[in-house]
């Protein structure tokens, strides 16, 4: 099957797409942004069970806001990173300090 005049336009937006990543931290973990993948759906704004995430200045791939966490309030609960519908999203909770080996006294 020849490549048509669109597929060739699609795979040169593609192409074009900022790769940047927003990231943002906060003592349970971080937060990015892909604003080159976010299609600005507000899906993650809707499900976020604390309401922390809202729209950014910067524009994503299609021309519509991206999106931002007030971090300081984010439960690093990653449901954002799993109902964006693109992967625009990830979440990267830090793990538990782990103590140090317990030294025997005698
Ligand atoms: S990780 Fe959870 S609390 Fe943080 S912004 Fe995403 S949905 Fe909201
Ligand atoms: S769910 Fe994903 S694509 Fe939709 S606004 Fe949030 S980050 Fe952007």
């Amino acid at each position: 099957m020849q490549e048509t005049g669109n597929d060739i336009e699609h795979a040169k937006n593609e192409d074009e797409r900022d790769w940047e990543i927003n990231s943002y931290e906060n003592d349970k973990g971080k937060w990015h942004v892909y604003p080159g993948l976010c299609k600005g759906c507000g899906l993650c704004i809707e499900k976020c069970p604390v309401k922390v995430i809202e729209w950014a200045k910067e524009l994503g791939f299609s021309g519509t806001p991206t999106v931002k966490p007030r971090v300081e309030g984010c439960i690093v609960c990653g449901i954002c990173q799993t109902v964006c519908p693109d992967a625009a999203i990830h979440i990267e909770k830090k793990g538990k300090e782990v103590p140090p080996a317990a030294v025997p006294v005698h």
